[in-house]
């Protein structure tokens, strides 16, 4: 079927199931996506955050990628030459869990299958099930260039890995050694400190006495975690606190496990905390890992990998965390040296991917030495080679950075980038590039690799140049590197941003992104955090089932606020479809009312498409520099307005008489409007691509929205004069059908309207403009003049006055006694409010919303009031 004009018609209603899909594999046959590196064109770059192999697409990526996507569309359209390239995380810990799972299920763990196995069920995981987030993305509309997908752990990113770990090694950057770090008694792993979350439990603080060697009494001591008494080999005293100074060098006998420790002076010690003495526990926590150094103390491990209390703990072994603090507090007690128990919430630090309480344990690791990276990333930042946007999350990139610890990047896992040292018989290490056959100290040829891997972050942290095929100094590093703007939620900073400068900063200089911009988290509509315990998550799936895929990434956008949170609700996704559907009526309207393409014919024009041309080049103006600005809510904003209330409803009805009259006005008209309707559709194709690609090609009849190009700058339609003259009549419109909505006259109802005009010169513009004033505004017919002495309603809008005659409009009394009515009903209800919010009673005893809730429903009364009384007013002229 087709328009009389030759066009394809347009089905009356838009069903995106049918448009959504075959629209994107058109997009992939035309291979619009793929980058081409050779090109002359200015470079716009972007790497996907690799989601989890694990992943599905949730609400967090859909905000995500729409953003990105936004980005790639824009600048695509504006004749940049875009890579934005996509990929997957091989996500350590979360993806073993998976498998680990599935084997739990058939009665295995991992060590039944060994780590080749093993590591075999895992890639075969990922061949079958992994990567479902792929085929998401496509229905999400991402516009990555597929023909460069990667993988943290395909070949080429694996030998970047390498490069990065053994080059560190060779610059004292990475080192190996015996730390207290974060372990997870269940993934059975180290943690880095980020990987742990710290949250307040309710605890206890239970007092020691530890008695001196020579039974001359007692030191008290105080610990959250009784049972890690067990491994003390100190207790310690600030050297300037008098209370203890005799004590300094003295022996105290450890009870329960009956060992003699000395008492040491340190100035770390908090004179302030419990007594001002402190047990020191080298291997179950920092701080006094630290002290044990200083003095030379040894370490007692008292726990096995599962945090159970093992041989060293005696009579207590084979007891976990929790059980052990129960039964030691208890020995403690029948011996008299528990002095009392106090209970006290504190932090306490979980395992992010298992939420088990993570234990602090000394343990040999391979660190990162972040400091002089951390310092050439902040460089980096402060001399502008990476800005944020916006630019307050500098604040906080400049603090984490600043109190950076050394990062333990070694994982005990089988899942990831095998950590490339091994060691000889005598436990000489070599760190290389190519797997050796003899150590690099002694000769020896029996060598074993080292069995952990590497943290997931080590390999994401690279991913800006890795996947352009470094270390090697390939055509697409140095076409699209440092890329242009990395996109991603506040949440990750730290995660990943810190890491990807520290790397990109130190071995591709100079930076890996030349802007970082933040958006929020996606929150339900009351700004409370998705969670599956709160049962407000949103499913993007269902979503894009229901309302179609422009719908959601609408509403998302809509709501993104520059690195604010993103507040959606369902409502708001049907509010977005329902801008589809508007569109796509104005898109049918346009289409079958006109055969014009292009920009509009030049010269004198008809009030209406000089003030539609001048709004269309302001907008265009604004949408820009919003989309530009990083704030593409403001810009969604601005484009909803245009279209739905400037274009589809007084654009559209303004130009209908004319268009129907035919000749050349009816040929101007058409023309203006399928111009505006062209302009207004790319504008929005960032946001929306689906259905703005589907009127687009059927407006103008090109191939695709998605090349451009972006709608030129057209700075002469700007128009003051039409803008303003048509503010008049807008008014004067709005104002007549606000009266016959709220004096409830009868649709049937054509008055004539009386308007005093202000000036000469609004006299001259209702007169020309009458007609569109009468149909617009259901009236019989506009006269000017001078005010009435019959019976008239009269309304003021801007700067005229308008008289409606009311016989045979409307029943005076009546509507004068339903005005009373209202009056009448609404003084009870705000005296009843009142009432209530003047009773103590009420204001002490109810909740505060409840009491929040009266308050507005009180100013809400007032409002009505306000408004009965203007209608009121509006009658009193008449008899
Ligand atoms: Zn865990
Ligand atoms: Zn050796």
């Amino acid at each position: 079927m087709t328009t009389p004009q030759g066009r394809p018609e347009l089905p009356k209603t838009y069903d995106p199931t049918t448009v959504e899909g075959p629209t994107y594999q058109r997009w992939l046959d035309a291979g619009v996506f793929g980058a081409d590196q050779a090109s002359g064109r200015p470079r716009f770059s972007m790497a996907l955050p690799p989601p989890n192999v694990t992943g599905s697409l949730h609400i967090g990526h859909a905000l995500d990628h729409t953003y990105q996507d936004y980005l790639a569309r824009l600048h695509r359209m504006r004749g940049f030459e875009v890579l934005w390239l996509p990929g997957m995380d091989h996500a350590g810990i979360a993806t073993q869990n998976v498998v680990e799972r599935e084997l739990a299920k058939e009665g295995k763990t991992r060590f039944d299958l060994g780590r080749e196995a093993f590591v075999e069920r895992v890639w075969a995981w990922k061949a079958e099930s992994g990567g479902r987030i792929l085929g998401q993305m496509q229905r999400l509309g991402d516009s990555v260039d597929w023909s460069r997908e990667r993988f943290t752990m395909d070949e080429g990113l694996s030998r970047a890995v390498r490069e990065v770990f053994v080059s560190l090694y060779e610059q004292d950057l990475l080192y190996r050694g015996r730390r207290i770090i974060n372990w997870c008694p269940r993934c059975l792993t180290a943690l880095s400190d980020i990987e742990v979350e710290h949250e307040e439990v309710p605890g206890e603080l239970a007092h020691l006495r530890y008695p001196l060697q020579d039974g001359s009494g007692f030191i008290g001591v105080a610990t959250s975690r009784a049972e890690t008494m067990l491994g003390d080999t100190a207790v310690a005293v600030h050297p300037d606190d008098p209370r203890y100074r005799d004590l300094v060098g003295r022996t105290v006998r450890l009870p329960l496990v009956d060992r003699p420790i000395p008492v040491v002076a340190d100035a770390a010690v908090d004179r302030e905390f419990g007594t001002g003495a402190v047990k020191v526990t080298p291997a179950h926590d920092p701080n006094d890992w630290e002290i044990a150094q200083r003095h030379g103390l040894p370490a007692v491990d008292i726990f096995t990998e599962e945090a159970v209390v093992n041989a060293e703990g005696g009579r207590f072994e084979g007891l976990d965390r929790y059980a052990a603090r129960r039964e030691v507090k208890a020995a403690l007690a029948e011996l008299g040296l528990l002095e009392r128990v106090e209970e006290t919430p504190h932090p306490v630090g979980h395992c992010y991917r298992c939420r088990t309480e993570v234990e602090p344990r000394l343990s040999l690791q391979w660190f990162v030495a972040t400091r002089p990276l951390a310092d050439e990333a902040m460089e980096a930042v402060r001399s502008g080679q990476t800005r944020f946007e916006p630019v307050r999350y500098e604040k906080t990139f400049f603090g984490w950075m600043e109190q950076l610890r050394d990062w333990c990047v070694s994982r005990q896992l089988w899942w990831g980038h095998r950590i490339p040292a091994w060691y000889c018989p005598d436990g000489h290490v070599t760190v290389a590039r190519q797997d050796p056959a003899a150590c690099a100290s002694c000769g020896a040829g029996e060598l074993a690799q080292d069995e952990d891997v590497l943290d997931t972050w080590f390999s994401s942290g690279l991913w800006p140049f890795s996947t352009l095929g470094w270390p090697d100094r390939t055509d697409d590093l140095a076409s699209f590197y440092p890329t242009s703007v990395l996109v991603t939620g506040y949440d990750i900073i730290f995660f990943w941003v810190a890491r990807m400068l520290m790397f990109g900063c130190h071995f591709q200089p100079p930076t890996p992104f030349e802007v970082v911009a933040i958006h929020g988290m996606v929150r339900d509509a009351q700004g409370k955090k998705m969670s599956k315990s709160f049962g407000n998550v949103i499913d993007p799936i269902e979503l894009m089932d229901r309302y179609g895929t422009d719908a959601l990434r609408f509403a998302l956008i809509r709501g993104a606020n520059p690195g604010t949170d993103v507040p959606l609700a369902e409502e708001w996704v049907e509010g977005a479809r329902n801008f589809a559907n508007k569109l796509w009526n104005l898109g049918r309207f346009v289409i079958s009312a006109t055969a014009a393409t292009g920009a509009p014919p030049a010269g004198a024009a008809a009030l209406a498409d000089r003030w539609l041309l001048s709004r269309l080049e302001e907008t265009r103006a604004a949408v820009t520099a919003a989309y530009e600005a990083y704030d593409p809510a403001e810009a969604a904003r601005l484009l909803h307005g245009f279209a739905w209330s400037e274009l589809a409803d007084w654009a559209v009805e303004l130009a209908k008489p004319r268009l129907a009259a035919g000749g050349e006005d009816a040929e101007r008209a058409g023309a203006t409007l399928a111009y505006a309707l062209e302009v207004t559709l790319r504008l929005l194709h960032p946001v929306m691509p689906f259905v703005t690609e589907e009127l687009g090609r059927a407006l103008t009849g090109v191939e695709t929205l998605t090349l451009g190009p972006w709608p030129a700058e057209r700075p002469g339609d700007v128009d003051p004069a039409a803008e303003a003259a048509m503010a008049e009549l807008q008014e004067a419109i709005v104002a007549l059908r606000r009266f016959r909505a709220e004096h409830r006259v009868p649709s049937s109802s054509r008055p004539r309207l009386l308007v005093v005009p202000a000036d000469d010169a609004q006299a001259a513009l209702f007169r020309a403009e009458a007609d569109s004033v009468r149909r617009l505004a259901r009236l019989d017919g506009v006269e000017i003049g001078s005010a009435p002495s019959t019976p008239t309603a009269k309304l003021l809008a801007g700067r005229a006055e308008l008289y409606l005659p009311l016989v045979g409009l409307l029943d005076l009394d009546e509507e004068r006694a339903r005005l009373e009515r209202e009056l009448a009903t609404l003084d009870a209800e705000r005296a009843r409010a009142e009432a209530k919010l003047a009773n103590p009673d009420f204001l002490e005893k109810a909740p505060g919303p409840v009491v929040a809730k009266a308050r507005e429903r009180l100013a809400e009364v007032d409002q009505a009031l306000a408004k009965v009384r203007a209608q009121q007013t509006e009658l009193s002229g008449a008899r």
